[in-house]
């Protein structure tokens, strides 16, 4: 019998407070916007982390139960959840800017080959760190990624004290690292069972190899994400070659169900949604990328009509050319607006809620982190309460989502280890990585 060794950082673990004496943290004084069930937002309340944990969320003019290690004042500021990024490729920030101002084809016909020059151990873990210094300095506290290497990936998050899903990754060719698919499934099947379980897409396999990667993820009782119908290309293409649309070959494979998450899921048909919405089959939204490769419009209200759990996510960092999670909300937020020409069509309090509480369903740790509650993980953000941008403020969920930038995080806290404080990352040397990924920016462009 395996030991299972999830495949995910800060997921599961169990904390043993005998080790360690509790350390309590108090966060004074803020505007704690809370996304909980009733999206309530505290004016001059206070939140108690002890250790990994929050234990006291609590309106102004109550102290906390026990005295404190740590006071930070919030100055009246906004205390948020961390956000999550449901879909990305992490590694990728060495191609930001590689293939811009294209289509999907055509971004991957440039990427692919570019990618398997440089493919390594080390040109991930280069990668990886720097995505997650731009993350965490930006609010970010957790993300679904999908990347080569993901062992790699998994130990950096580690070190760096973030929060991170992903697992093996299958495509049908041999992929930038040059593993051929049967070898990929017998290395996949040889290692501990894993929590996650990624396919590219239904494009870049066959149906015997999705059906392959689908009953080893059945096996181990992992949860799969794949990218599917991200476009009309994409679909017309699938359709062509099989008579079924991505979604609808997801389904005959028994991969429509809880735990799978659909990246992108931009062209689907009212019959796909009420699928999706039945088998508790979760879609990652990617404004940014969507509108950058001219994919088109989610149907992001019909799917949150129909029921389907939505997260939001940024895409790799080299379709979207960031990892800004405030950006992806302000552009989930206005487009589908302009799109519809309705102004309430997903107010600010759905978007936050997509960015938190749903990515966090999409992912299946939402009992964990996702919203400030007394028992969840302590992962949240502290914005700048001086910000010209954030002064004055009206409604606190509006002003995260319209106003508030990746520029006004102060201080972010993931597990209850603060991995920013003062602008500042605690866990990662920034100028060195910054320094390897010129690097590998220049063995790129060679
Ligand atoms: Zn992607």
């Amino acid at each position: 019998m395996k030991k299972r060794q999830p495949t995910d950082t800060l997921c599961g673990f169990a904390h043993n407070a005998s080790e360690v004496l509790v350390t309590r943290t108090a966060i004074t004084n803020a505007t704690i916007v809370t996304v909980d069930a009733h999206d309530t937002v505290i004016h001059g309340g206070t939140i108690v982390i002890a250790d990994d944990t929050i234990v006291e969320v609590l309106p102004a003019g109550v102290g906390p139960a026990t005295s404190c290690d740590h006071t930070i004042d919030a100055g009246g500021g906004i205390v948020m959840p961390g956000l999550i990024n449901a879909h990305t490729h992490l590694a990728m920030t060495a191609f930001r800017g590689f293939a811009d101002d294209v289509n999907l084809q055509a971004f991957l016909d440039k990427l692919f080959p570019a990618e398997a020059k440089i493919m390594s151990d080390r040109h991930v873990r280069v990668g990886v760190r720097a995505a997650f210094a731009e993350a965490m300095l930006s609010g970010c506290t957790a993300a679904l990624d999908m990347y080569w290497y993901p062992d790699a990936s998994l130990d950096e998050a580690e070190k760096a004290g973030f929060r991170l899903q992903t697992g093996p990754i299958f495509i049908g060719s041999n992929g930038p690292d040059n593993v051929p698919f049967e070898q990929r499934l017998t290395n996949a099947n040889a290692s501990t069972p894993h929590s996650w379980i990624l396919a590219h897409g239904t494009y870049t396999m066959d149906p015997t190899q999705l059906a392959a990667v689908g009953e080893l993820a059945t096996s181990e009782g992992a949860r799969f994400h794949i990218h599917a119908s991200e476009n009309a290309g994409e679909v017309a293409d699938v359709q062509g070659r099989y008579g079924r649309t991505p979604v609808e070959l997801l389904d005959d494979h028994g991969l429509l169900r809880d735990g799978t998450v659909l990246a992108h899921a931009v062209v689907l048909t009212d019959a796909e949604i009420a699928r999706l919405a039945e088998t508790n089959t979760a879609v990652t939204h990617c404004p940014s990328s969507n509108m950058k490769l001219a994919s088109g419009f989610c149907r992001v209200p019909e799917l949150l009509s129909a029921g389907v759990t939505v997260g939001l996510g940024t895409d790799g960092p080299s379709s979207s050319n960031d990892l800004d999670m405030f950006t992806a909300m302000r552009v989930a937020a206005l487009i589908h607006k302009g799109n519809r020409l309705d102004p309430t069509v997903l107010p600010a309090s759905s978007i936050l809620r997509m960015a938190t509480m749903g990515s966090a369903a999409a992912l299946g740790i939402d009992q964990l982190v996702g919203s400030l509650e007394v028992g969840k993980n302590a992962d949240l953000v502290r914005l700048d309460p001086s910000s010209p941008s954030l002064t004055p403020i009206y409604d606190p969920i509006s002003a995260v989502v319209y106003a508030a930038s990746r520029a006004d995080v102060v201080d972010v806290w993931i597990n209850g280890q603060a991995v920013v404080r003062n602008r500042t990352c605690t866990t990662i040397d920034l100028n060195s990585v910054l320094s390897d990924l010129r690097d590998e920016g220049r063995a790129i462009a060679k």
